[in-house]
């Protein structure tokens, strides 16, 4: 059987190799449904390769689109590719729909876990990682979901790994957006060098896996290699490896469990990959990651808060506004300035959004 598959955010980083996944697939799956916002001439040419009946341009239809996209009646999976807040609509429709979301917004479970894990519970539908590290852990605790203890996440560090603090406050934003081992779209690049991004993984991992924050660890790990461990309740650990792609997370979020046979991804030769390492996140020269991880250990709203400050920071440091440094100096501000709430329906997560947004305008 042929399954649909609509893609939010199809002309990215993610959305791209999604394609390019199901191009290799196209006897198990169609594209029925592709949005983007902006670069309208190459969603409309991936349109017309694809023959897909509902194209969606967010300046033309607006945000609804999305929705729109993410509730098709012809598709079964909702790859959600979008970048930041404005994916969290879709991925609660589509779960309400009974649709399987391969979830590369992972800005949706950060902003509102809660609401999500209930939305699939009340329509039937699922969520399934494409984050690498989170695929990781799916692909190590499948069939054995309950024996689960601890996670170790993995990190590469990103580009100023080996920085002084001093020189990563003032780094510019070429070198921000040199990330030494994945090639994906700017703001993730940017999160990647604060490390904001490993703390977005971190509350990420609380809600897919029900583990508490103090059993997922995380450690800087180079090479990008093994993309994530997991501990099992007998002591044992598996981790998931390879040359890093994000094609292969990509296509095991459409067959979770199974597993079909792809010759996309590079094979892995251990001694090609060389010597491992691992060591500890540097906390001094990455405040932006503690920051997000008390905002998970916080709860409610304080992660919507940390989302959305970051969200306008990073876009203010891409615009030349701010220097890199300044960062985790307004995202902090940003916290500190907010009462968590409860963040049990969307009113109240959409106002925590707006608040760290306009919190991080006003001083930047
Ligand atoms: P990207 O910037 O390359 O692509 C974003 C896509 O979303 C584009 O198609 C864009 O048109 C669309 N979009 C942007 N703003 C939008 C809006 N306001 N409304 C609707 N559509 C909008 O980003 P990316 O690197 O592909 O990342 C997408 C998501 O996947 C992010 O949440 C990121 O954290 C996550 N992710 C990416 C990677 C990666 O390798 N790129 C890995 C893991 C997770
Ligand atoms: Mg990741």
């Amino acid at each position: 059987m042929i399954a649909g598959v609509a893609i939010l955010g199809a002309t990215g980083s993610i959305g791209t190799s999604t394609l390019t996944v199901l191009a290799r697939q196209r006897e198990r799956f169609r594209a029925v449904a592709l949005t983007a916002n902006g670069a309208r001439d190459e969603l409309h040419r991936r349109a017309a390769e694809w023959g897909t009946p509902y194209v969606g341009l967010v300046e033309d239809a607006g945000p609804a689109c999305l929705v729109e996209a993410a509730t098709h009646p012809d598709a079964s999976i909702v790859v959600n590719a979008v970048v930041g807040a404005a994916g969290l609509e879709a991925t609660l429709a589509a779960l309400r729909a009974g649709k399987r979301v391969a979830l590369a917004n992972k800005e949706s479970l950060v902003m509102a876990g809660d609401l999500v894990l209930r939305a699939a519970a009340a329509g039937a539908g699922e969520v399934v990682p494409i984050d690498s590290e989170h695929s990781a852990v799916l692909q190590c605790i499948t069939g054995h979901p309950d024996a689960l203890a601890r996670l170790i996440l993995t990190a590469s560090g990103g580009p100023f790994r080996e920085w002084p603090a001093e020189r990563v406050r003032s780094a510019s934003v070429a070198e921000a957006l040199r990330h030494p081992t994945w090639r994906m779209g700017r703001k993730i690049t940017v999160d990647s060098a604060t490390l904001a991004n490993k703390a977005l993984e971190v509350i990420e991992a609380h809600f897919l896996f029900g583990l508490p924050y103090d059993d997922i660890n995380v450690v800087v790990h180079p090479q990008s290699i093994v993309h994530g461990f997991v501990e099992f309740v007998d002591g044992s650990i598996l981790a998931q490896v390879g040359f890093p792609s994000m094609e292969l997370p990509i296509l095991y979020a459409l067959t979770h469990p199974e597993r079909l046979p792809d010759a996309g991804v590079r094979r892995y030769d251990p001694v090609q990959a060389g010597t491992l390492t691992f060591e500890d996140v540097r906390r001094d020269a990455f405040p932006t990651y503690a920051l997000g991880v008390e905002a998970g250990r916080a709860g409610g709203t304080a992660p919507a808060v940390f989302n959305a400050a970051n969200e306008v920071a990073v876009k203010a440091f891409l615009d030349g506004r701010i220097p890199f440094g300044r960062i985790p100096v307004l995202v902090g501000a940003a916290l500190a300035a907010h009462d968590v709430g409860p963040a049990d329906d969307l009113g109240a997560v959409l106002e925590a959004d707006r608040m760290g947004r306009a919190s991080v305008e006003a001083t930047c």
